[in-house]
């Protein structure tokens, strides 16, 4: 197979003296202790506070994609037993959640936060077991931004009427929440600590391929002594999903997965009075100015699309070079990509993990194969692979053009797409190209050139001179095919509230 052909020439030295997949620095391993952790070999769903087996028991068995060894059985949820969760989450909400003052609301959030830090080593390295991603992500940025987003909101949890004033702000009742694979934790955090802090309670799918860490979570809720009923966690394959957000009792619905399912989603719901956010893919443009730092756009590149191995829906996907930089951006990057250490998650100088699934490591194949197909010249550094789990080089194409897959679909892979440009008006022009619209990014030191980019962008984020900068405070959402709603911030607890001041909710 052509994939790890290597290039015909190899690019010039960069200012180090050093060429694509030349590697000074030798690494010994140093792989986070698991000894600590403890993953239970079945899991029950977790409903009104208690870990209970499917009706009728059914379970499926996730594994670690690095590996591909089991990690566990979970449950398999059916309809029935969806039917129990609903029922749980609507009765904690008429009798206890939609009834507690805001102060006391928070006091629990916050709880969770504090537990999620005493436990943050255990959670981050069953994420990076669970997920494939590196142990120095799910420690730094996955688990930390989780803790923060209940920190964050529960600190508006008594301040309703302060965020909405004259609105007469009010819960909606149960929310499902469908997340996906790709931040499982993080996910959760996103569509949990709003939910709760706005007086809803929840019935919440994760991903079936990456459970183990929501399941830590209800552990975690427990511990909160969390009243029962206010968080349930159910694992089931899609239809389950779609058996949950089409539950008659539930008010509100927040997905983050595939256009295709959020499509579903939205069809399914319409008319239904189902208060919807959907937050789906992206193939974000990252574009560098001839004026931008090189060294420094060179790190956001990396961190844009190689992050998370590149499975994230806001990853810098279609790089867009100002064309008089083009040169020596590409070689300092090819440069940089052979600096890249992929394989085992836990090891903390793995820079890119495992991907998350034999289908998804498929998908990226197959793009791959596509972008190969149709012209455009691959790259990926000469680095070895483990020969068990799921793993892909960090790749690049040069050569694209905009009618290329790889340039209008998303890989939700380790791969970058590299398009130039003339001019800034080129260059708006190609990046909203696409169907999506969740985020940019825009390299340039001039600040007049970041408000004339910023607001011509249908994208709803646009980094300036950094890329994939969370914040619990910032909201996210997207344009287009990208999605609907936000989360985060202020506008991500108004997606869980009524606000037309004749809801007949509890406060
Ligand atoms: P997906 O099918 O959209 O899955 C996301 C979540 O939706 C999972 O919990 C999934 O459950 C559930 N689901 C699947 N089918 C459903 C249905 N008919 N009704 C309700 N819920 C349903 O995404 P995927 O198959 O894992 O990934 C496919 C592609 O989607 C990726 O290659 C990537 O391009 C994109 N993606 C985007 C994001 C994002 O953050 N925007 C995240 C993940 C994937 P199961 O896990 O049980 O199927
Ligand atoms: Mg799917």
């Amino acid at each position: 197979m052509t994939l790890t052909k290597k290039p015909e020439s190899r690019p010039a030295p960069n200012s180090w003296g050093l060429a694509a997949g030349d590697n000074p620095w030798e690494y010994a391993p140093a792989p986070e202790a698991t000894d600590h952790i403890h993953i239970e070999p079945e899991y029950g769903l977790f409903i009104g506070n208690e870990f209970r087996p499917s009706k009728p028991r059914k379970t499926f068995t996730v594994i670690n994609p690095a590996t591909e060894e089991p990690l566990a059985r979970v449950a398999h949820a059916s309809k029935a037993d969806v039917n129990r969760a609903v029922g749980a989450a609507h009765e904690a909400h008429r009798t206890v959640w939609s009834k507690l003052p805001g102060r006391e609301r928070a006091k629990y959030l916050y709880r969770i936060a504090r537990i999620m830090q005493e436990r943050s080593r255990e959670f981050a390295v069953v994420e990076s077991m669970n997920s494939g991603k590196p142990i120095k992500e799910s420690r730094d940025v996955d688990v930390p931004l989780a803790a923060a987003h209940f920190f964050y909101y529960a600190g508006w949890a008594d301040k309703l009427e302060y965020a909405f004033p004259n609105r007469d702000p009010r819960s909606l009742g149960v929310a499902a929440q469908v997340i996906p694979w790709n931040f499982p934790l993080l996910m959760l955090a996103w569509k949990i600590a709003p939910a709760l802090a706005a007086g809803n309670t929840v019935v919440l799918k994760p991903a079936s391929t990456t459970p183990l860490t929501a399941y830590l979570f209800a552990d975690v809720v427990r511990q909160a002594d969390l009243p029962p009923g206010v968080v349930n966690i159910i694992t089931g394959p899609g239809e389950i999903g779609m058996e949950l957000v089409t539950h008659p009792d539930v008010s509100k619905v927040a997905f983050t997965g595939s256009t295709a399912v959020g499509k579903m989603i939205a069809r399914a719901v319409a008319g239904s009075g189902k208060k919807v956010t959907l937050e789906l893919g992206g193939k974000a443009a990252n574009i560098v100015f001839d004026d931008a730092p090189l060294d420094q756009a060179i790190e956001g590149i990396v961190n844009g699309i190689y992050f998370n191995q590149g499975e994230v829906c806001c990853a810098g996907s279609r790089l867009f070079v100002q064309e008089s930089v083009y040169e020596p951006l590409l070689d300092k990057l090819k440069a940089r990509l052979g600096t890249l250490r992929v394989g085992d998650p836990l090891d903390k100088n793995t820079d890119v993990g495992a991907i998350n699934s034999a289908g998804q490591l498929a998908k990226v194949q197959e793009l791959v194969e596509s972008g190969i197909e149709e012209g455009a010249e691959i790259f990926q550094p000469d680095c070895e692979l483990p020969t068990r789990g799921f793993f892909f080089r960090p790749t690049l194409f040069t050569g694209v053009s905009q009618s290329h897959r790889i340039a209008q679909e998303e890989i939700f892979g380790p791969v970058l797409s590299v398009l130039t440009f003339r001019t800034p008006e080129e260059a708006i022009e190609k990046a909203n190209n696409t169907p999506y619209g969740l985020s940019a990014g825009v390299w340039t030191e001039k600040g007049s050139r970041i408000f004339k980019m910023v607001n011509a962008m249908r994208a709803g984020v646009v980094w300036a001179n950094t890329f994939n900068r969370f914040d619990p405070t910032s909201p996210f959402g997207g344009y287009k095919e990208s999605g609907y709603g936000r989360e985060g911030g202020v506008h991500g607890l108004g997606a869980y509230l009524d606000l037309s001041g004749s809801g007949s909710n509890g406060r």
